[in-house]
Parts: C-alpha cells; structure tokens; sequence
C-alpha cells in the first residue's frame, strides 16, 4: 500500500495527499495540530487503499486515535466527507459541518435519497440519451461505499469563528460548486482552507441537481465576488496544491463562465438545441459516465442562469423533452 505524501508547511498546516480516481488524482487533507489536538479537514473518500493510507499517516506522524480532536469538512462531497465516519467510529471525535451541507449529504445518500432515480430522469428530460442515462443509477449507487457510515455531525455556526490547531478560523459560506460550502480564512496570515470553493489549475463543477440549489452558477458566481473581499496571502485548496494567486484565480473563474456562457449562446444562434446537445457540443462524447455527468449538470447550470438572465429561454415538446431557444 502507498504512503501518502505528506508535506509539513511549517506554518501549522499540514497536507496529506489522499488517493482518488482521475482526473483528480488526490483530495488534500489538512491536519491543523492543535494544543487540544488534531483537527482534520476533508479526511478524503472512504476506500480500503485510502484506510491503509490514513493508517500509514497517521503512523508517520505519531497520531494515535486519542489525538484527533476534531473533523471539519468544507462541504459534503464523497471526496471530501467520505472517510470522516470510519475515522469518528475509532476516535470518537466529533465532525463539523454546515447544516446547509449536512442536508445535501442526506439528499444525496440518506435513507429516503431518490438521486439515483431523480437525475437520471432529469438528464433524459434534456434529451440524454438511454446508453448515457441508463448508467447513472449503478454510476451513482457506486459512491455509497465511499461515505459509509455517514458521520453524526455538529452543526458549524457560519457567523462565529471555529477554533482548529489552536487558531480562530472564520467560516465563508459560498454555494455554487456545493451548497453550504465553507471556506475557513485566518485573517492575521491571510491563509485560506478553500476546499473546492476556488481551485488553481481546475475550474470546480458547477452542478444543477434535482432538489438542490436552482440557480447554481448564479450562487458560484457570488461566492467568488464574496471571496474577492478576502486578503488571501496563501489558499489551500482541496485539489491541486495551495497557490498564493488567489485573486487573479478569481477573476479567472468568473472569466471561465462568462466565456461559456457566451458560447452557448452562439450554440443556440444557430439552432435551439436539447440540455444534452449543448453538452455534446461543448464537451464531446469522448467522456465516461462521471464525467458526463458533471458536464451534463454542468451544461444545465449554465443553461439555467442565461435563462435567468432572459437570454434564453425554454420549452417542452410533447414526450416531455425539454428544449433551448434564444429569447
Ligand atoms: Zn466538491
Ligand atoms: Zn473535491
């Protein structure tokens, strides 16, 4: 089994590098080492080579079960939740989430979840077709091995700072590329546990989801204009690796959607066109099923918020097939 790298950035934050599956390639835990103990962010998604190596860290690091004060997740996706359960059944410790995020998590994998019937019939209702939709129920059943057991969780008061390695973090609530999703920022160093909020290198998915928030990219776009406030001197991130850029990635992002935004416009100019014709424009069909989902649920964030713009507008032929048109 692999040994996670491990990077001490000698400022009280520590990286540990957690498998997953491509194009990610890892998630970032950050251990904040504390007076009253460990705190974890973003333990990683549960899998048995990722056991093996939060063993092989934690042994590295001489931490122990008993030293693990707390888990802090910035939002509830299996890469950033998944192992936070398996790790509070042996330490007991308590795990810290936004409500906002705790209910996503339910929507997503609690008991009465009907994701994996719910998006599929959205993505056919834009004209997916079946060798595409028919993967999705498998595709999303899939990540229930990776976030079980959920974890009992503390509610985290966005208005109140959060103690985490001995410092007062203050929670940033931005939705878009999840709902309730924190960052935590220490304003007297400028350092910023972003997860995927913001990201260098990779634009974070922006997913319109049945049941979830209806004008995603709308919320993304304000978070990042919420960030834009902060003085960021180093932003650690849940992918990649921490970057010091943090406004020029900003702007970047907001760049990024205006773009796509423009060019679904130009899309439709020439023809209206189904939510799953924009996405094979835009990305192909050289994708597997989870990246067509997120380009799927990514082309439909951006369909939504130029309808909510009237830019463009919608409307459904009989058989229920939903189409785009300019306005
Ligand atoms: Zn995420
Ligand atoms: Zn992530």
């Amino acid at each position: 089994m692999n040994m996670p790298e491990i990077t001490d950035h000698l400022n009280g934050i520590i990286q540990v590098k957690i498998t997953m599956s491509f194009p990610l390639r890892w998630v970032n835990s950050y251990l904040l080492p504390g007076p009253d103990g460990v705190t974890i962010v973003d333990p990683g998604p549960r899998t048995p080579g990722n056991e093996e190596e939060w063993k092989k860290a934690f042994a590295e690091l001489g931490i122990g079960p008993a030293d693990i004060r707390q888990i802090v997740l910035t939002h509830h996706h299996p890469d950033h939740l998944g192992c936070a359960g398996w790790l509070q059944e042996q330490s007991g410790c308590r795990v810290w989430m936004s409500e906002r995020s705790y209910r996503e998590a339910q929507l997503m994998w609690g008991p009465g979840s009907t994701m994996n019937r719910d998006l599929p019939a959205l993505f056919r209702g834009h004209g997916m077709p079946e060798e595409w939709a028919g993967q999705l129920e498998a595709h999303l059943n899939g990540f229930i091995p990776q976030v079980t057991p959920i974890p009992e969780v503390a509610f985290i008061d966005a208005n109140r700072p959060l103690a985490m390695g001995g410092r007062r973090w203050l929670p940033m609530e931005t939705a878009g590329h999840a709902p309730g999703h924190l960052s935590f920022y220490h304003p007297e160093t400028g350092h910023l546990l972003c997860g995927d909020a913001v990201l260098p290198q990779i634009s974070p998915n922006v997913s319109l989801m049945p049941g979830s928030d209806p004008e995603p990219l709308q919320s993304f776009m304000r978070g990042l204009l919420k960030l834009k406030t902060l003085e960021v001197s180093t932003a650690y991130p849940g992918h990649r690796n921490p970057f010091t850029h943090f406004e020029e990635r900003l702007e970047a992002l907001l760049l990024h959607h205006e773009e796509r935004l423009a060019k679904m416009e130009r899309l439709l100019e020439e023809a209206p066109a189904t939510g799953f014709g924009l996405c094979v424009s835009l990305f192909g069909t050289k994708l597997g099923i989870h990246q067509m989902r997120f380009a799927m649920c990514e082309t439909l964030a951006h369909a939504r918020e130029l309808e909510r713009r009237g830019r463009i507008e919608s409307w459904t032929c009989e058989g229920g097939r939903v189409y785009f048109r300019l306005a």
